[in-house]
């Protein structure tokens, strides 16, 4: 490491910024943004800099190799050419940080990649070889820190002077913060419920048994898995699965998403599967309890989205029951996930103005449909679990007056690389079901699925198997 990544204090004193055209703009875009006040030699003569009247910008007229630096905390260079160099000397006989672009040999110090979260700023500097890098980098911080992590150091920094004074010992007060940050005061302030995380943190009597407390207070997140790509997982999705110390996993969750799971993670599988019984809802509920009660930071990682046939409620209902913490993270749902995938718009002006999501799970099911409620044409069908049911459903919708010529698609492993998909007529439904060869399924009926793009799908497997019908 040749560059060691500090905080300048920019209320210490003026900035330098020396330079032309574009290169110094956009150098002092960055200073001005980041409450630098400046002093600005543009060498070419042109003021405009594009910022309006921004308070804090002083213009320089005089030479800068011969203007008074006193009280200047660091000179910047940005498209100075050879006065960059002349510059990058006198200030180092000064004894000045110089900073000038593009330029390491003439450099003291130089400008990182930041992720500026208020008062959570992360630097990522590559020693000045490759700044694309450093920017790829700075894309993964951004997208793996929380939206208002500056906030919770803003939160924690407005109770950090009385909880100095509440607990003597370093280490504790360490253990204290870190119980508040991963505990429910922590999500709050993350959700952007400052309010009830300030009530909460006041409502700590005894701040020194708080961070004792041998068990840390455990958790349940509800997350949507979405239908199988892993790349459609949210960030939060994600944030959570890599927070979490077990997780209870549908069967249905795609093995790809699986592998986002932090290594060392306890994993259970707790799955239904059609045709296949799990260890029941009851005792899903309960180990879930259990876990959130010891400690444990637990994720509870559904198909597709929690709340669509998911049976969400119920383990919220739980929860809530045990007095257990929770958040939930919605997931794509395979309908939304199916219409992408094969390119059916659900709405389309005109054509279809509403979306109907049902389950019809066993024939049995699909006779309690209530078909009556789906005879109008405008509406866009979505059936979740109802391949097996695909004769009783074409029924129902016949007797809801639906004509026997209504596109329809089956649209089975939606997302996931064997994605496969069959279109045609209601009239033809079952045996479109009998083309894809196996579930998860949806089933989309309306006339939007005439909108339908391409079903080809290259898989790796397809493109052998065409390769070798091609050989024959
Ligand atoms: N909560 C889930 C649905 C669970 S019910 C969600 O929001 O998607 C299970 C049903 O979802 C399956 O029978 C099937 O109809 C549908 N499903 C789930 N994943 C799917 C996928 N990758 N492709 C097509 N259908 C899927």
């Amino acid at each position: 490491m040749r560059f060691l990544p500090v905080f300048l204090d920019l209320k210490a004193g003026p900035v330098v910024l020396i330079g032309a055209g574009e290169l110094l703009r956009a150098k002092l875009r960055v200073l001005a943004a980041a409450g630098a006040r400046l002093r600005v030699h543009a060498i070419d003569g042109n003021h405009d800099f594009g910022l309006g009247e921004a308070a804090g910008i002083d213009i320089a007229t005089g030479d800068p190799m011969t203007a008074d630096l006193a009280g200047v905390i660091a000179i910047v260079c940005a498209g100075a050419g050879d006065v960059g160099v002349a510059m990058s000397a006198r200030a180092k006989s000064l004894g000045l940080p110089v900073n000038v672009m593009d330029d390491l040999e003439h450099s003291s110090f130089i400008f990182p990649a930041i992720v500026d979260r208020g008062d959570v700023v992360v630097a990522v500097g590559t020693g000045g070889t490759s700044p694309v890098v450093a920017r790829r980098v700075r894309e993964k911080i951004e997208a793996l820190l929380p939206a208002r992590i500056g906030e919770l150091a803003e939160f924690i920094g407005g109770f950090r002077k009385s909880i100095n004074e509440r607990i003597a010992e370093f280490p504790l007060r360490r253990r204290f913060w870190e119980r508040v940050i991963d505990g429910p005061i922590g999500a709050a302030v993350l959700a952007g419920r400052k309010s009830e995380a300030d009530e909460a943190l006041k409502a700590i009597s005894d701040p020194s048994t708080f961070a004792r407390a041998d068990k840390p207070e455990g958790s349940v997140a509800l997350v949507g898995a979405g239908p199988g790509d892993p790349d459609l997982l949210t960030i939060k999705a994600l944030r959570a699965l890599q927070d979490a110390d077990i997780v209870f996993h549908d069967e249905l969750v795609s093995g790809e998403i699986l592998d986002r799971i932090r290594r060392d993670t306890t994993r259970v599988a707790v799955g239904r599967r059609v045709g296949k019984p799990g260890i029941g809802q009851d005792a899903i509920n309960t180990r879930m309890i259990e876990a959130a009660q010891s400690g444990q930071r637990v994720v509870r990682l559904k198909g597709g989205d929690p709340f669509v046939f998911g049976r969400g409620g119920e383990e919220v209902e739980a929860l809530r029951a045990a007095g257990i913490a929770y958040t939930i993270i919605p997931g794509i749902t395979a309908g939304l996930g199916g219409a992408a995938d094969f390119e059916v718009p659900l709405t389309y002006r005109h054509e279809a103005t509403r979306i109907t999501f049902l389950t019809a799970h066993k024939a049995r099911d699909a006779e309690n449909v209530d078909w009556s409620t789906l005879t109008d044409t405008k509406m866009t069908v979505v059936v979740y679990m109802g391949m097996t049911a695909a004769p009783a459903i074409r029924a129902g919708l016949f007797a809801a007056g639906r004509s026997p010529e209504t596109p329809v698609g089956v649209f089975a492993r939606v997302t996931r690389p064997d994605a496969q998909g069959a279109i045609g007529t209601l009239r033809d439904l079952p045996e479109l079901v009998r083309q894809t060869h196996g579930g998860p399924a949806i089933l989309i009926i309306g006339d939007v699925v005439r909108h339908a793009g391409s079903l080809r799908r290259e898989t790796p497997k397809q493109i052998l198997s065409d390769l070798l019908d091609a050989a024959e």
